[in-house]
């Protein structure tokens, strides 16, 4: 069997295009676009990255796209205030801290800007009001990227009432949000970590299965019953040639890009994964796109419920 590709890049440009009237709807009754704001502390190059293709998918999609940028030796302070003034523009709907934070904030540093977002402007749906909300099933702004996911199943049409899922990760950002999604839309859900004894054989049991770890390859054949979901959510980037080599065959284009590039962007699923799964996400173009484009609807939906429109 080869796995169905749940193409999120696609899904992403279709969303692109639903939400294009909608923005111009409010533009239209407000005077305004929807306006979103980013806050980038320091000079993490991953995060400029991020920042720069989450600002540039704002713009393409009409939005305010702004860019607060704070230097590494900031205060805590100095970014309480940077929040706390953006609670109160008028113009932006939605704000997001772009994590990680330098770590000369302190240990709680990143705890405490998050909780002095105003939660109405949480587009990343990580203010614990927001997050307590997500736990009791009432409407909020959830993470995007478990966001994300569940729209691609749902689009995809997978079924997810009474089956098996498990997530494998317990962060706050993509873990646990997702299962409580899953557990929402009547899955019976497991969540496993780094302590989960035989991990492979616990993942062996999920019709839907969600990798949210950060190691490239772990999750292997022996991980995924057949016919199983598998959703690739890592994002790791390996630069071993042994590695690429064992997993790509000769002639490969993975291969042939990671000669070029010296580099290669995996997700957390091993490619041999294709021949049991009955679908799987791409790694690059699965999971990423979507975290973006729900960012997208996240801050839509702020702008309207502010303005009660
Ligand atoms: P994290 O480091 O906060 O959490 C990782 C989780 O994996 C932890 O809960 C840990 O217990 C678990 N874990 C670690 N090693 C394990 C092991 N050997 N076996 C089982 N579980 C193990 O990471 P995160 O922020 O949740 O991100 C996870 C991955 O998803 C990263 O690669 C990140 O880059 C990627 N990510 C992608 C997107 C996207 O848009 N595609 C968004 C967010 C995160």
């Amino acid at each position: 069997m080869t796995a169905r590709v749940l193409d999120g890049q696609a899904l992403a440009g279709r969303l692109r295009e639903e939400i294009a009237p909608q923005v111009a709807d409010f533009r239209q009754r407000h005077g305004r676009p929807p306006g979103l704001t980013i806050v980038l502390v320091g000079q993490n190059p991953a995060s400029e990255v991020y920042v720069r293709n989450k600002l540039k998918a704002g713009s393409e999609a009409g939005f305010r796209a702004d860019l607060e940028r704070l230097p590494e030796t900031a205060a805590l302070a100095d970014v309480l205030t940077l929040v706390e003034r953006l609670n109160g523009s008028p113009v932006h709907d939605g704000i997001l801290v772009q994590a990680p934070l330098p770590k000369g904030l302190g240990t709680d540093g990143a705890s405490r800007v998050v909780d002095a977002i105003a939660p109405e402007k949480d587009v990343d749906g990580f203010t614990p009001g927001n997050v307590g909300r997500l736990v009791q099933g009432r409407p909020t702004l959830v993470p995007c990227t478990p966001l994300g996911i569940m729209e691609l199943l749902t689009r995809e049409g997978i079924t997810i009432a009474g089956r098996r899922a498990c997530v494998i990760g317990r962060s706050d950002i993509v873990g646990k949000p997702m299962a409580l999604l899953l557990l929402q839309r009547d899955a019976t859900v497991t969540v496993c970590h780094s302590k989960t004894p035989d991990l492979a054989a616990v993942c062996r049991e999920a019709d839907i299965l969600v990798a949210a770890v950060g190691r490239a390859g772990l999750v292997t054949k022996a991980f995924v019953k057949p016919g199983a979901t598998v959703v690739d959510v890592g994002m790791n980037t390996v630069t071993d040639p042994s590695i690429v080599a064992q997993w790509y065959p000769e002639g490969h284009p993975r291969l042939a890009r990671f000669r070029t590039h010296g580099s290669l962007l995996v997700g957390d699923v091993h490619p041999e994964v294709a021949e049991v799964a009955g679908a799987l996400t791409p790694v690059p173009g699965g999971v990423g796109p979507l975290t973006i484009a729900m960012l997208m609807m996240n801050t839509l939906r702020a702008a309207r419920a502010r303005t009660g429109t």
